[in-house]
């Protein structure tokens, strides 16, 4: 239940214009946990309206929220009681590409889908894909540098990012729309504002880098005896097929039979296998295709895989990926109650990590295990009933492998109290004052990231 409204909850006059209906869905995100009813919602159309709000809102003593897509896992856009939401669902002009630039510029509120769609027609390629595609959006995306799949060969989002327009807490406009390649006049404030997840300002339009359009892509699905086994092939398959490997997922045993057997998925092997891997590459005109068959070939023979199926053509690549989307899926719906930790750890660690958290499990949560192995990032699901105190072990644990506790969800509300695991007390200091100079009110989006809320000051 939502606490009732304080007395000076009306909103001024100004921000009435900007109002939406306050629906259910603007509670929370897609992290699982229920969000207060917010105070009102507001939906800016332009920079000019942000400024507006952001400048109502510090006069009222008011505190808002800013949400994208809320496809968010981590709790940054689920509503604290006496928050006003942000939206910027309004925020969503038709993507602009600029052939000569190799640019996508769009409104902060634009899904990722459609730039990628957009993208796609003009003969480009946005390097940015997650399973949340026809939700997320841009801005959120930028907000929390999300990472997704093709990170391993393109980069989390900041990669992708040439520019963008915010309004900062205080309502000074920051603008480095000129989509430059290069650009060291000061200090990189654009890039400051990403991954700050709402901290300091609120993005409202971004510059994109976009890339030569691949031909076709080719996916394969490899069977591993062991986690270690497809750390081992990590830089074979790095040196045989350089830069076009642009995807490498790892699934642990069980989660891939039980999210098949879920979601009545064919098991793509013959007999279960302990980790399995999936391989997508970008043919950009070479042979890139007759690499990945012989780089394959060449592992199955020395048995460094035990089996591996590989698409001809894009309506088995989508087949092939529907396996590891199926994974989510699973998770998010048929699994029971899970808590999704996402964490970042050296590559050469995992193989020792990985036993070590089962212990730590071990009658308290059963692990279902998945992630961009290329990038170390392994989103670790403990199934069962929430469990505070072993998320904060295996967080420990995270740390002792030198490893941090979120590689792309963000910190959030719900990893606030593991912060000081992987950033020092100076750091989080260091980290409070830029947040008090960007939003000296601290009217946006409190209790996320920092340990220290204005509560608290
Ligand atoms: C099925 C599924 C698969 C996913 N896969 C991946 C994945 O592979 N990789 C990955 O990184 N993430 C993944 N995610 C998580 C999520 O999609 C990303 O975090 C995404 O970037 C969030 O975008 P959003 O627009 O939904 O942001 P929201 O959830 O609305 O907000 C996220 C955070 O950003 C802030 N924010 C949003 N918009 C703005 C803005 N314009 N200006 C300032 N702050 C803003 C919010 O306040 C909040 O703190 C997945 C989620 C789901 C449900």
């Amino acid at each position: 239940m939502s606490p009732p409204y304080p007395a000076s909850a009306e909103l001024p006059e100004a921000l009435l214009a900007f109002r939406l209906p306050v629906e259910p869905r603007y509670r929370d995100d897609a992290a699982g946990l229920p969000g207060a009813e917010p105070r009102a919602v507001l939906a800016p159309r332009t920079v000019a309206d942000c400024v507006c709000i952001l400048r109502g809102l510090q006069a009222a003593g008011l505190r808002a929220v800013v949400q994208g897509g809320r496809t968010g896992l981590s709790g940054g856009a689920r509503v604290r009681p006496g928050e006003i939401v942000l939206s910027t669902e309004r925020l969503v002009e038709t993507p602009v590409i600029d052939p000569i630039a190799g640019t996508l510029t769009a409104g902060a509120g634009t899904v990722l889908e459609t730039a990628q769609v957009a993208a796609r027609e003009a003969g480009f390629f946005l390097a940015a894909d997650l399973g949340a595609r026809g939700s997320a959006t841009l801005g959120g995306m930028a907000a929390t540098n999300a990472g997704g799949p093709l990170a391993v060969r393109y980069g989390t989002f900041r990669q992708q990012v040439l520019g963008l327009e915010a309004v900062l807490a205080d309502g000074t406009v920051i603008r480095r729309m000129g989509g430059l390649a290069k650009d060291n006049s000061g200090l990189d404030l654009a890039q400051m504002l990403v991954g700050s997840e709402g901290t300091l300002g609120v993005i409202t339009h971004v510059v994109l880098r976009l890339h030569p359009a691949p031909i076709a892509r080719r996916v394969a699905f490899c069977a591993l005896a062991s986690v270690a086994a497809a750390i081992r092939l990590l830089p074979i398959l790095r040196a045989g097929l350089g830069p076009s490997l642009q995807a490498c997922e790892l699934i642990v045993d069980p989660l891939l039979s039980e999210a098949c057997a879920a979601r009545g998925l064919r098991y793509p092997f013959s007999s279960p296998t302990p980790a399995a891997l999936l391989i997508e590459i970008a043919e950009l005109g070479s042979n890139e295709g007759e690499r990945l068959e012989a780089v394959l070939g060449q592992a199955l023979a020395e048995e460094r895989i035990s089996d591996a199926v590989l698409s001809a053509s894009e309506a088995e690549c989508l087949k092939l990926w529907s396996l590891r989307e199926g994974c989510s899926h699973y998770l998010i719906d048929n699994a029971g109650p899970i808590t999704s930790l996402d964490l970042s750890l050296p590559i050469a660690a995992i193989a020792g990590f990985l036993p070590e958290a089962e212990a730590i499990c071990a009658g308290r949560a059963r692990p279902l295990v998945f992630g961009h192995l290329g990038d170390g990032n392994l989103h670790y699901i403990l199934a069962g009933k929430p469990d505070h105190s072993l998320v904060g072990d295996v967080f420990a644990l995270t740390a002792r492998h030198g490893g941090v506790i979120t590689a792309e969800h963000g910190i959030g509300q719900d990893k606030v109290d593991w912060l000081p695991l992987c950033r020092s007390g100076d750091e989080i200091e260091a980290m409070t004052r830029l947040k008090a100079t960007f939003d000296p009110g601290w009217i946006l989006n409190d209790g996320r990231v920092f340990t220290r809320s204005r509560e608290k000051l």
